[in-house]
């Protein structure tokens, strides 16, 4: 997908959230060799080593990799990150990132203007590619946008069937920015629903894949994570198969306010 500064992302992405750091260099080596190339860390994932480490090791040229990790809510202000930027790009083993971004709006800290501003430098600096936000609320962007030039490219937001975000998307939509789904199987937790088993057993996909598949269609960026070689596979394996206008409906009709994370008003 094309973000709104021309960077292309691949829309299918692959996540390492609550990856111990000494298993995620074998677990990305694996999404690696499987055909993912953009993945998704954190400074708060404590694994950015290891994801170096496997970028590294995988021998793959920069250019084909799509790297994305975030800015912690401790280190959020100009100065603190920046430093927080360096010490990520250093852990990574990279000279520049791909996209960066504010982890939470963290509203009783109240730091995300001057945090932006850093991005901005970053990326005019040629050091991130693109500049996004994580977690922001229609009422935090609002005011990044009267208080800052830079649009975010992305806002990274809980997203799967039971949390389908609609005002939220149809924001990002007149702004231009693009959204990508965290959670996007709901750790797991939508892939019992009637409607999501009835399609798989239909298309012959697995829950996983049609609720995958369900993110590409709405037009989301995804990043799913597994640390099962078969199941990294399989998550990639959703571009044969196509959902009707029905099965698109039944979808819509389960969403639910099913938070599997925090919620931004409450997490600083
Ligand atoms: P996901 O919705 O991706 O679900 C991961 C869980 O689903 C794991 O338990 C995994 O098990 C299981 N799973 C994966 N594939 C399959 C499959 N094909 N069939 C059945 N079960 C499957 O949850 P995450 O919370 O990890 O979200 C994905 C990524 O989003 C994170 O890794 C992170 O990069 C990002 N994220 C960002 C946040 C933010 O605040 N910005 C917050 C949370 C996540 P197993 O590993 O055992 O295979």
């Amino acid at each position: 997908m094309k973000l709104n500064n021309g960077v292309e992302i691949p829309q299918l992405g692959f996540g390492v959230w609550q990856v111990p750091d000494g298993e995620t260099a074998a677990t990305v080596t694996a999404a690696l060799e499987a055909g993912y190339r953009s993945i998704d860390t954190a400074a708060a994932y404590g694994n950015e080593t290891g994801v170096g480490d496997a970028l590294a090791a995988s021998g793959l040229p920069r250019e084909e990799l799509f790297v994305t990790t975030k800015v912690w809510n401790a280190d959020q202000g100009y100065d603190a990150t920046l430093r927080a930027f360096d010490t990520s790009l250093g852990k990574l083993g990279l000279d520049h990132l791909d996209l960066y971004l504010i982890h939470w709006p963290a509203p009783e800290r109240d730091r995300y203007l001057d945090t932006w501003r850093a991005l901005e430098r970053l990326a005019a600096e040629g050091r991130i590619r693109a500049a996004g936000v994580s977690n922001f609320r229609a009422a935090d962007l609002t005011r990044l946008f009267d208080h800052s030039e830079l649009v975010p490219a992305v806002n990274q937001i809980e997203l799967h069937p039971g949390l389908q975000q609609t005002e939220l998307r149809a924001l990002h939509a007149r702004h231009g920015i693009a959204t990508e789904a965290w959670s996007p199987l709901a750790q797991g937790a939508v892939l019992d629903d009637p409607a999501v088993t009835a399609i798989a057993r239909r298309t012959g996909k697995s829950p996983a894949q049609v609720v995958l598949r369900w993110h590409l269609q709405l037009g989301t960026i995804v990043i799913p994570k597994s640390a099962t070689p078969a199941r990294i596979r399989q998550n990639l394996d959703v571009f044969d198969f196509e959902l009707t206008e029905q099965d698109l409906a039944a979808i819509a009709a389960t969403d639910r306010d099913l938070r599997t994370g925090p919620h931004p008003d409450q997490f600083n």
